[in-house]
């Protein structure tokens, strides 16, 4: 199975060490070109800065090759900046976004003092065993449709969730080594 990396910016190394520890069949590649994104399996898109990686997105022009192949069943996964791209809605902004999820975002949304922490949440589609997530500037979803279900939730406000073939998930699962989030999108969306 062959998973590409969006690597223009962002923590996209880690990701692909979380994924490689998914499987002997799991292959990576990282992704700076759109015509990289021919014979992909699946794709992540990193953390990182949603705005910068948004301009990046659009110089190489990203945006219409990675929705194309979403269209046509793509399974994509995003984390934290990752997840503001998958956004159709993203609260007081008009940057740059793929738009693939019915979700609306907040930025930077656990307030400004709190740069980055780290919390054990629960996540009910992966086991009992509470999963270590770090939150660096981290968004949450604010609202999203029926169609989109909600995996889990910190103090109130949705952390995770998928829709079809997407998952979202506002902290960066590829910064320990629980690689239960990454197998689930395997599973699960890519399947
Ligand atoms: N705050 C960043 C943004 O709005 C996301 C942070 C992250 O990806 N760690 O793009």
């Amino acid at each position: 199975m062959l998973i590409g990396v969006l690597a223009l910016q962002g923590a996209f190394r880690e990701h692909e060490k979380s994924l490689s520890y998914c499987g002997k069949d799991i292959i990576t590649r990282q992704i700076r070109l759109p015509q990289q994104l021919e014979g992909l399996d699946a794709l992540v898109i990193p953390g990182g800065e949603s705005t910068t990686m948004g301009k990046l997105m659009n110089t190489y022009n990203f945006f219409e090759a990675i929705t194309d192949k979403a269209e046509k069943g793509l399974p994509i996964f995003g984390t934290c900046a990752g997840l503001i791209m998958m956004a159709k809605g993203i609260r007081g902004s008009e940057q740059p976004r793929l738009g693939l999820m019915d979700i609306v975002v907040e930025r930077n949304a656990f307030g400004r003092q709190v740069e980055s922490f780290e919390a054990d949440i629960s996540i009910e589609a992966l086991g009992k065993e509470q999963f270590r997530a770090v939150f660096i500037r981290a968004p949450y979803i604010l609202e999203t449709s029926p169609q989109v279900e909600v995996l889990a939730k910190y103090q109130e406000k949705i952390i995770l969730a998928k829709q079809g073939k997407f998952l979202a998930a506002a902290f960066h699962p590829e910064l320990t080594s629980d690689i239960r989030l990454h197998r689930y999108f395997i599973e699960k969306c890519v399947g």
